[in-house]
């Protein structure tokens, strides 16, 4: 499978390329030049199978040319062994035809875990065989930074260096990634915000000098290819149990950077019966206003309850914008250099009405968050929703068209994460799962650095013998 760039001018990449590449070269997102299509009968055929074993049926015609399938069985065996759920993503039943899917019971009890487990050994497997060392270089606000730690922390190539802002994330998020004492392991608190660190990145990348040419830079962030891919096997699973291929499902998505509902989208593309894509939004909503008036403009952020949401730019997007132009590159790069001068784009109409056919948006505010999660609670006995999956839960709520076909919300992150909202509606605080119970006597390691490119980059050369 060759993937090509959704501005055009890159050049056409296998999968290792384009997982160890991130972004394309013209600025592009990578995109399968064509899915594999599963025909009716073939998905049923997948319906007997569990969870390791679907995901090497939806994963293995995008890895051909990099893996042999034996290999991959144990790769993808490997990644799920370590969710905590006998079934990976367990659907719990909220009401008639409704459903929430459980996508927190990987290490860091987010569902970036379903792709940054894989990712780590996918990388390692691809740096053992070419003899490379690779050096990872994250920002994160909070459960990015995490999942790629865990996922990261057994691989024999890869170094990782996690910059968070000092004081600035929760203290379970902290503990998370600085109680992982492995030796290629390096959290960094910079004195700044989360903006500071991402352009720190941002500069890393961009003059790589400070490697001394010994190391590539990998990125994990969410514009990966491979973790798009990942994501999309939990959908097909979810679809199966409640009666696809004979009949239809709607998802519900909490959505920040458009990557787990993309995720979505190319499984409908691939043959899932899916009959609605429910985009549901935080505060910073500019995919929703997308959706609700055709208009795709950056605001301000503005912080919510719901952090792991709260983007002013969805970095996803470009790959349904790709296909909303008939996947011309060169159209789609000037559309993109449009919204990067001025801040907005809308879409020919035609072309807005017919997306409009599968996907629907919703916006929650942090007060209709917080009331989501009591009302959860009173229904069904006590479950807890974290505040993400509650936007989404709404969103499924009040957007649902047909009740007959059933809809299943992404629960994207345990409620013992966001332990403020559960509060906030009245209830009380949610506890560690028992294997993390001791998360708070664990010790910790994490340097402070200041907001200097130079001081993070002498650290780097420091901890890699540079
Ligand atoms: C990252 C994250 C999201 C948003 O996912 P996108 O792929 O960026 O849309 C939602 N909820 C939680 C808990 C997250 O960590």
């Amino acid at each position: 499978m060759k993937y090509i760039s959704t501005r055009g001018q890159a050049p056409a990449l296998g999968f290792e390329d384009v997982m160890l590449a991130g972004l394309a070269s013209d600025g592009g997102l990578y995109i399968p030049e064509s899915l594999p299509h599963f025909s009716a009968e073939e998905v049923s055929q997948l319906v007997e199978l569990d969870y390791p074993d679907l995901a090497v049926e939806i994963m293995r015609p995008f890895v051909a040319d990099f893996l042999e399938e034996e290999k991959l069985q144990v790769i993808v065996h490997d990644t799920y062994k370590v969710f905590r759920h006998k079934a990976v993503a367990p659907l719990t039943q909220l009401d008639t035809n409704e459903w929430v899917m459980e996508l927190f019971h990987g290490p860091t009890l987010a569902f970036k875990d379903f792709a940054l487990q894989l990712l780590g050994r996918l990388l390692d497997e691809a740096l053992e065989r070419r003899g490379e060392k690779a050096v990872i270089l994250g920002a994160t606000s909070g459960d990015t930074g995490s999942a790629a730690i865990e996922g990261c922390r057994a691989c024999e190539h890869v170094d990782i260096f996690i910059m968070h802002p000092h004081k600035r994330v929760s203290e379970v998020q902290r503990r998370q990634m600085t109680t992982v004492l492995a030796d290629n392991v390096h959290n960094i608190a910079v004195e700044g915000t989360f903006d500071d660190c991402q352009a720190l990145v941002k500069a890393s990348f961009a003059d790589q000098s400070f490697l001394k040419g010994e190391r590539r830079l990998v990125a994990v962030n969410s514009i990966n290819w491979a973790r798009i891919m990942a994501q999309v096997v939990y959908y097909f699973h979810a679809a199966l149990s409640l009666g696809a291929p004979e009949k239809e499902v709607s998802f519900s998505v909490p959505t920040g950077n458009f990557g787990d509902i993309f995720a979505g989208y190319i499984a409908r593309k691939m043959g899932l019966p899916i009959k609605q894509l429910i985009v549901a939004t935080n505060r910073n909503d500019i995919l929703h206003r997308f959706f609700a008036d055709n208009s795709y403009a950056k605001e301000q952020l503005a912080p919510t309850l719901s952090p792991s949401m709260d983007i002013m730019v969805s970095s996803n997007f470009e790959r349904l914008l790709f296909d909303v132009h008939d996947r011309d590159g060169q159209q789609l790069a000037a559309v993109m250099k449009a919204f990067d001068e001025t801040g907005s784009i809308s879409v020919d109409e035609a072309r807005w009405q017919a997306v409009k056919q599968l996907f629907t948006s919703n916006r929650s505010s942090d007060e209709e968050v917080v009331s989501t999660i009591k009302q959860v609670s009173d229904e069904c006995s006590g479950y807890l929703l974290d505040p993400h999956t509650a936007i989404g839960v709404k969103a499924a709520r009040v957007c649902h068209s047909d009740k007959s076909v059933p809809i299943v919300t992404l629960a994207t992150a345990h409620p013992v994460k966001f332990p403020e909202s559960v509060v906030r509606a009245g209830l009380s605080e949610p506890e560690l799962p028992l294997w993390l119970a001791d998360l708070h006597e664990r010790p910790e390691l994490y340097t402070v650095l200041s907001d200097d490119k130079a001081e993070v980059h002498r650290f780097i050369q420091e901890k890699l013998g540079l």
